[in-house]
Formats: structure tokens, C-alpha cells, sequence
């Protein structure tokens, strides 16, 4: 390392590993799962690596520091990244190539908001899970499921849109279900009487919705499939903590269930998002039937 680099960087403990250099001027130590708070003792798993008993600022800084969050946090705020510049290319390009009309620039625009929000409560949890308030680092794991729930429903938002294409009523009422719901989870999911409890509305909206039109989508089966295996998969991933219950204290810092099923909501908004591009240049070549309303 540089004489001048070596003059900025401090050193973090790594639990039971041993000393890293990082580039900020605070020293952040890691514990090990016998070290840690309860209220953060989620997976014994995973052994070492844990930032803990943080203000807000260290919290923060950690970002730049290698813990067993920073795949968890980088992922996500990539994540993030991906989906406001879709954001951008649909709307300067996607869309106006597409001969797109003012309802598919607020579907697209909705859609990917969504996205960008589940992206960023979920880089917040993992920045700040680590504080030292119990109370702080529960509210940013209500923000987290909260987040959850936004992307999946932002999944909604133009499925419904492009499968009721030519029926307005229909298309009107599932829209205003669902963004009724987005505001619904959201705020009862960040609501402090339900901070203390996991919350499941995510498992229960997701086959509710889904059957009630999963009908109208005999065309795109394939791609429907598809988004529901990868779905499928990273909730089986996240619930039964494969593979690092098998490989308990090497996979600490890489390879965790947790990290799987990050990058896998990523690829299921992505493939979502695809899917809906798809299906919007297959609806505007073709004109909706004579007995249908199209607005
Ligand atoms: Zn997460």
C-alpha cells in the first residue's frame, strides 16, 4: 500500500479474524454471535463479522467497511441504482420508441418507484441494524418489510395495467385495490404497534392478488412461471437459511442466504420489469375486441 494511503487508513477488528484496513477515520469493531445484542441474534449461522452498538453516523460510515451486512447493503443500493436509471432509459427512450401513451409512462413510473423504494428501505435496515438503539434498528426492520411489500405490489401496478389493457372498469378497480394496499401495508408495517412483530402480509397479498388474474395471462405463461420460480426461490432461501446451515461460520462474510435472496428480488423486479415491456409492445400492435373499453 501507498506510504500516503497507509497514513489514512485505520484498522477494524474482524471478531475473532483479524485486523483490516479501511479508510475511514473512526475504528469500527466487529463481534462475534455470542457477543451481539439479542434483538440481533436472528441467525446463528452466520458467527462473526456483526457491527453493533453504532450511532447513526458510524452506522453510516460502516458502509465502507467489510462486515457480514456489506453484500446485504451493496447489493440493494445497486439495486437501486439499476432501477432509477430503467426509470430514466424507459422514459427517454423505452417509451417514446414504443409510441407509449400518457398511462403507460405513470404505469412504468409507478412500477419502478416502487422498486426503488424496496431497494432503499431495505439498504437502510442493513446500514442501520446495527445501532444501538433497539428501538431504531426495529424501526428500520418494519421500514425493511415495509419495502417488501411496495416492490411486490410495484409488480402489480403493470401486470394489472396491460392484463386489463381492454377493460377499463376492471383495469380501474384492480388498480385502485392495489395502490390502495401499497399505502395500506406501508403505513401498518411502519405503524410502532406492529415494530415488535414479523410481519406477514407480504406471503398473504402475494397469492390473493395473483389468482385473480393469473387467467388473463395464458399468453405470457412462460414469463409468469418464470417470475414465480425465481420468487419462489429466494423465499425458500431466505426462510430456511441454505446454505450457511450447513456450512455454519464460512459463509459469515459471503455466499449467505440473506445475500441470495437480495440478489434475487433484484432479478425478479428486473425480470418483471422485462416482462412488462414485453407485454406493452405486444399490446399496442394489437386493437382491443370491438365489446371491449379500452378507456
Ligand atoms: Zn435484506
Amino acid at each position: 500500500m501507498p506510504q500516503k494511503l497507509l497514513k489514512t487508513a485505520h484498522y477494524i477488528e474482524l471478531g475473532n479474524y483479524q485486523h483490516w484496513p479501511v479508510l475511514i477515520p473512526q475504528r469500527i469493531r466487529l463481534y462475534t454471535y455470542e457477543q451481539i445484542p439479542l434483538f440481533l441474534k436472528e441467525n446463528p449461522y452466520i458467527t462473526d463479522g456483526y457491527r453493533a452498538h453504532l450511532p447513526s453516523k458510524l452506522c453510516l460510515k460502516s458502509i465502507f467497511i467489510l462486515s457480514n451486512e456489506t453484500v446485504n447493503i451493496w447489493s440493494h443500493l445497486l439495486g437501486f441504482l439499476l432501477f432509477f436509471s430503467l426509470g430514466v432509459n424507459d422514459l427517454l427512450s423505452v417509451l417514446p420508441a414504443s409510441g407509449a401513451n400518457r398511462e403507460d409512462y405513470v404505469i412504468y413510473a409507478i412500477g419502478l418507484f416502487c422498486f426503488q423504494v424496496c431497494m432503499l428501505c431495505s439498504v437502510g435496515y442493513h446500514l442501520f441494524s446495527c445501532h444501538r438503539s433497539e428501538k431504531t434498528c426495529r424501526r428500520w426492520l418494519a421500514l425493511d418489510y415495509a419495502g417488501i411489500s411496495v416492490g411486490i405490489l410495484g409488480c402489480y401496478v403493470p401486470g394489472i395495467f396491460y392484463a386489463f389493457y381492454c377493460n377499463a372498469f376492471w383495469r380501474q378497480v384492480y388498480l385502485l385495490t392495489v395502490l390502495s394496499l401499497i399505502l395500506a401495508v406501508f403505513s401498518a408495517q411502519v405503524h410502532p404497534r406492529y415494530l415488535s412483530k414479523e410481519c406477514t402480509s407480504d406471503v398473504v397479498i402475494f397469492p390473493v392478488c395473483h389468482k385473480s388474474f393469473l387467467s388473463l395471462f395464458q399468453l405470457f405463461l412462460p414469463r409468469v412461471i418464470i417470475m414465480y420460480l425465481i420468487a419462489g426461490s429466494a423465499f425458500l432461501f431466505y426462510v430456511t437459511k441454505i446454505p450457511e446451515r450447513y456450512f455454519p461460520g464460512q459463509l459469515n462474510y459471503l455466499g449467505a442466504s440473506h445475500q441470495v435472496w437480495h440478489v434475487l428480488v433484484v432479478a425478479m423486479f428486473y425480470w418483471w420489469h422485462q416482462t412488462a415491456v414485453y407485454i406493452m409492445h405486444f399490446r399496442h400492435s394489437q386493437s382491443c375486441p370491438a365489446h371491449t373499453t379500452r378507456s
